[in-house]
């Protein structure tokens, strides 16, 4: 377990992300907007072997705390990963994703019909009905929604 730590270099400070589901990991930088436009560093590593869950991905993020808005988007993404929070080489705070019974305003309702989707500026509200599948319901229009197949804000 611990030589899956030594791939990617310790960090001063900023966010770890660790056990991502395998493949996620680039799912995971998309929804929280993480593309390294501000210059922090940002190490990925993708299928590291993992006792635990055969591959994860891991990333870190320099100068980086993670939000809690942040951890929502996570925990529809991967729900087993885990959110450390380092400061001056410390972990400071370990966080496990939980996933919440309603998302608010991070995917956008796939019904083109829908009212969050026209210009009446109603961010959606979605129930999650399924946690194992991942499956949302839209409070607005009732539509069935699977999260693989939703697009973020
Ligand atoms: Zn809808």
């Amino acid at each position: 377990m611990q030589e899956s730590n030594l791939i990617v270099r310790r960090i001063k400070d900023g966010t770890v992300i660790d056990h991502i589901e395998g493949g996620k990991g680039l799912r995971v930088l998309e929804a929280l907007g993480i593309d390294g436009k501000d210059g922090n560093v940002i190490t990925i590593a993708l299928n590291v072997p993992s006792g635990k869950f055969n591959k994860k991905d891991i990333i870190k993020v320099e100068n980086k705390y993670l939000a809690d808005h942040d951890t929502n988007k996570l925990a529809i993404i991967s729900p087993k990963a885990t959110i450390n929070i380092i400061k001056d080489y410390k972990l400071v705070e370990k966080r496990r994703v939980s996933l919440p019974n309603k998302i608010e305003k991070i995917f956008r309702c796939s019904n083109p019909d829908c009212i969050t989707n026209s210009n009446e500026y109603i961010e959606s509200i979605m129930d999650v009905i399924d946690k194992n599948g991942l499956v949302l319901k839209c409070k607005y229009c009732t539509r069935i929604l699977d999260v693989n197949q939703l697009k973020y804000y």
